[in-house]
């Protein structure tokens, strides 16, 4: 039975989807003023194994991941100017270029990560309509008010009739205590009223008209309001940050019980988050390292290059509640033990299947979906992977064999965790091109001449054969069956 952490409740439950055989996934995506960072790859890559787990059991999943491209302020939620229209004012944009500029470098890399698409990836600007319904239905309803042309959630009012503060476990008293009162928020009621609606100042370059001012909507609301359209006013799971837990996912829960009289979702799912040696990601750490800058290495902070399917492994290698502390030794660490993972996955497509198995094969895929099914566990299903390795590597060297039996269910195990559920893209074997293969085959052609020379004791010839090779980037075994070859 597939368990899975719920912030709301605080426990892990057993997943029970609304709707037999469904699953309606929404998941807070990015706001799009600048190239994806480390933390952007962490909830993505979460969510893309949530994503793929559901649809391995047998779910049709609809996966909604949105775009943020109006509302999200850049110093508070209800005051400052929009971080895209800051962007476009600077370097004299249409802020929707801004938006589709960053938007395909963030599916760039997204597609880098193997990260797969969401079934639809709504734009909170597209959805203006939508919103301003969504306001009246609060203010109808009485949980809003309007003042000097925008519109605040009343927090106060909410809390006395619900519970404002039951996802985050904050109380409101104390949340009052804490919250002081800043430049121009008086025509707040209460501190911790937030916009739904907000007057567009004059220089601000993203409006649109409503009943009450030409304006833009409040940052949550476009979640409540999508969320809704895509999947219904209840659905299962919603994703995210734990930094979006408060307050953006207890303003979701608000804006929805006072909308709709009723909450939307059932399970609420939140990804820790990466530290930079030690140190939360920020601009007064200047340690904001893009996804961009791993990939070619050009950070100050980073020693090198770090291949997308690195950064992967790297994130996977932790159980997604569980905080990751990124370093270059740790990455580094994550490297060699992908590349160990990868020799091992390799070896075993070339196995020669024995009669009979010289040993026991324990029953690996049951303790990866054991580990799936433990709240996501991958860490473990890395661990039982590796174990598997070293049955194979022995196979590999001859030191034990395998039925053919064995070999396939060890296959049908790799292939299922680490290729279809963790998203591990090994490329060379995937990809069985023509060129690849003419490419597989000459240097398989080397190896020959080069065992040929051996066997002549031509010293000269073998070596030159492998120094070249080594210079090219080839790493090159002797191995009891033979030459084992790989690119470094
Ligand atoms: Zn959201």
């Amino acid at each position: 039975m597939f368990t899975l952490y719920n912030s709301l409740s605080r426990t892990k439950q057993p997943f029970k989807p609304l709707h037999e055989g469904h699953v309606g996934m929404y998941v807070c995506g990015p706001t799009v003023y600048g190239d994806a960072h480390l933390g952007h790859a962490r909830p993505a890559i979460t969510f893309d194994v949530l994503f793929r787990y559901l649809r391995h059991l047998g779910y049709k999943v609809r996966y909604v991941r949105n775009i943020t491209d109006v509302g999200h302020l850049e110093h508070d939620a209800d005051s400052g100017e929009d971080k895209i229209a800051k962007k476009a004012r600077l370097e004299q944009l249409e802020p929707m270029e801004v938006v589709q500029f960053y938007l395909n470098r963030y599916h760039h890399d997204m597609e880098a990560l193997n990260v797969l698409p969401p079934s639809i990836e709504p734009h909170a600007s597209g959805h203006i309509i939508e919103q301003i319904e969504y306001i009246k239905k609060i203010l109808d309803a009485g949980y809003a008010y309007e003042s000097c042309g925008s519109v605040y959630f009343d927090v106060e009012k909410y809390n006395r009739d619900h519970n404002y503060g039951k996802l985050s476990g904050r109380n409101i008293e104390d949340m009052l205590n804490t919250t002081r009162a800043l430049d121009g928020q008086e025509e707040k009621r209460n501190p911790l009223d937030f916009a739904l609606w907000k007057k567009a100042a004059p220089e601000h370059i993203m409006h649109w008209p409503s009943p009450w001012s030409e304006g833009f909507p409040g940052w949550h609301l476009e979640c409540s309001t999508m969320g809704q359209k895509y999947l219904g006013e209840k659905f299962d799971i919603h994703g995210g940050g734990l930094d979006l837990l408060f307050p953006h996912h207890e303003c979701e829960i608000a804006q929805s019980v006072a909308a709709q009289g009723h909450e939307t979702v059932n399970y609420w799912v939140h990804n820790n988050m990466i530290t930079i040696e030690g140190k939360k990601m920020g601009k007064s750490y200047n340690n904001f390292i893009t996804l961009e800058q791993f990939f070619d290495g050009s950070h100050p902070l980073l020693e090198k290059a770090y291949s997308p399917m690195v950064i992967r492994f790297f994130i996977l290698q932790a159980q997604y509640r569980s905080t990751v502390d990124f370093s270059n030794a740790a990455l580094q660490a994550a490297e060699k033990a992908l590349q160990k993972m990868t020799d091992s996955y390799r070896r075993l497509q070339n196995l020669t299947p024995a009669e009979k198995s010289s040993v026991e094969v324990p029953d690996f895929a049951k303790a990866c979906e054991e580990a799936m099914e433990d709240d996501l566990n991958t860490p473990q299903v890395i661990a039982t992977l590796f174990e598997a390795s070293k049955l194979i590597n022995s196979a590999s060297d001859g030191s034990i064999k395998l039925s053919e039996e064995d070999i396939e269910k060890l296959k049908n195990t790799f292939n299922t965790y680490l290729i279809d559920i963790l998203g591990m893209r090994i490329a060379d074997d995937a990809d069985n091109s023509a060129a690849t293969k003419a490419y597989e085959g000459a240097v398989d052609l080397l190896m020959e001449i080069r065992g040929n020379a051996k066997a002549a004791k031509d010293w000269t010839t073998s070596d030159l054969i492998r120094d070249k090779l080594a210079a090219l980037g080839f790493n090159i075994k002797d191995t009891k069956n033979g030459v084992e070859w790989s690119v470094k």
